[in-house]
């Protein structure tokens, strides 16, 4: 069986669910998340796959869906639909657990990326409630 080529050590997610998901190398537990138009082919837990596309869902006004199946249109990418699940992904840690991008090198940094803006948008949400300096909505 070919293994993942993770740049990170699979001892590193604290995760169980999470390990056995990438260590399967897409052979089970692959879930569809669905972002404005992007349709990316994830490997992760079902617990640390919500954390995750919880956080993309601030990069965009529109609800991010999960799929545990492959959407009925299929991937509208077609390098995506050509990706070996053996080729290097990168691991995106979430809090304890991690999720691999299934995607061509394109649109796996694209959702790296909103990752990445949604956790800075989260931070800020949170700075934000603690200081609540500034201009900030509030209940009348
Ligand atoms: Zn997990
Ligand atoms: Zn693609």
């Amino acid at each position: 069986m070919a293994v993942p080529d993770v740049q990170q050590p699979l001892s590193a997610i604290g995760c169980d669910a999470c390990q056995s998901a990438v260590q399967s190398g897409g052979q089970q537990e692959l879930s569809f998340l669905l972002l404005d138009q992007l349709t990316i082919p994830v490997l992760s837990c079902d617990e640390h796959l919500e954390q995750f596309s919880s956080v993309c869902g601030l990069t965009s006004e529109d609800t991010v869906d999960l799929l545990h199946h492959l959407p009925a249109g299929g991937l509208s990418c077609p390098s995506c639909r050509l990706v070996p699940y053996n080729s290097p992904h990168p691991l995106v840690r979430v809090q304890d657990g991690a999720i691999i991008p299934l995607a061509c090198p394109e649109h796996q940094t694209e959702i790296v990326q909103r990752f990445q803006t949604g956790i800075q948008t989260q931070h800020q949400l949170t700075v934000g409630l603690d200081t609540s300096t500034g201009p900030s909505l509030k209940d009348p």
